[in-house]
């Protein structure tokens, strides 16, 4: 084992023993400033764009009031519109000793009429179509410093896919019943996914893809302040489901609010 191994794998078992002090949730809206994410146009006579990256932060600030307003302690990686590279979205995950990761994503679809929302986790696997949507996440990402997170990603697979995973289940049973009942949205499922964002926070986390910009129906519903309302509060609740299910698990790690 290289020594940057070593002190890469004592960096999670740090994480792992900070759990029990007091869980504190990082929220990361997607893209930003100059990296607008997936662009709609508006149908007027004048077309507006509509971006990813807005959509992303005003769902990603509700998340982070609703979660505030328990008590919980929350950060998000940016509350504005600027730019946040990979890495330091991962600087902050570190700074902030965040025990979870929530990034919030909007998808696109080339093909015309894509419906649903999906959640990913990180993991390995070889789908096609998953890739897709993984190229244009981690597009800030290229060359060189891939293949070093790509040795990266393993080992945080190991680490954090035990409880990603079902954290993923939670979230997004809770999306199912409530906005994907309500709306009739379509439920895309819960996905392994090669999200460098994932990998570097070295965190128990999740890849939220909202709905589908590229489809009329899907921009403006998740354009709608109620809708975006309702999305929130659904992931809220799929993050205290998890919670209470670590807590009932005998030997688990003890999460409390902040005091
Ligand atoms: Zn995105």
């Amino acid at each position: 084992m290289t020594l940057f191994k070593s002190v890469f794998i004592f960096g999670l078992s740090f994480i792992c023993l900070c759990r029990a002090e007091a869980l504190t949730i990082l929220i990361d809206p997607g893209h930003g400033g100059d990296e607008f994410g997936a662009v709609a146009m508006t149908q007027e006579k004048n077309p507006q764009p509509i971006r990813e990256k807005d959509i992303a932060l005003s769902i990603a600030k509700r998340i982070y009031d609703l979660l505030r307003d328990k008590n919980y302690s929350v950060f998000l990686t940016r509350s504005l519109d600027r730019t946040v590279s990979l890495p330091e979205r991962a600087a902050i995950a570190e700074k902030t000793k965040a025990d979870l990761f929530i990034s919030v994503h909007i998808n696109s679809s080339p093909e015309g009429g894509a419906v649903g929302f999906e959640t990913y986790y990180l993991d390995n696997h070889d789908d096609v179509a998953m890739k897709k949507v993984e190229r244009t996440e981690n597009i800030q990402t290229s060359g060189d410093e891939v293949v070093v997170q790509q040795i990266l990603v393993d080992l945080v697979v190991q680490q954090t896919v035990n409880t990603s995973k079902p954290l993923a289940e939670s979230i997004h049973s809770q999306l199912k019943s409530t906005v994907g009942k309500k709306y009739g949205i379509k439920s895309r499922g819960i996905k392994p996914g090669l999200f460098f964002v994932l990998a570097l926070s070295k965190r128990p986390g999740v890849l939220l893809e909202v709905g589908f910009i590229s489809t009329f129906k899907e921009r403006v519903r998740m354009m709608s302040p109620k809708f975006q309302d309702e999305y929130a509060r659904a992931v809220v609740v799929g993050i205290e489901n998890y919670i209470k299910g670590q807590h009932s698990k005998p030997g688990k790690t003890v999460i409390r609010k902040r005091k």
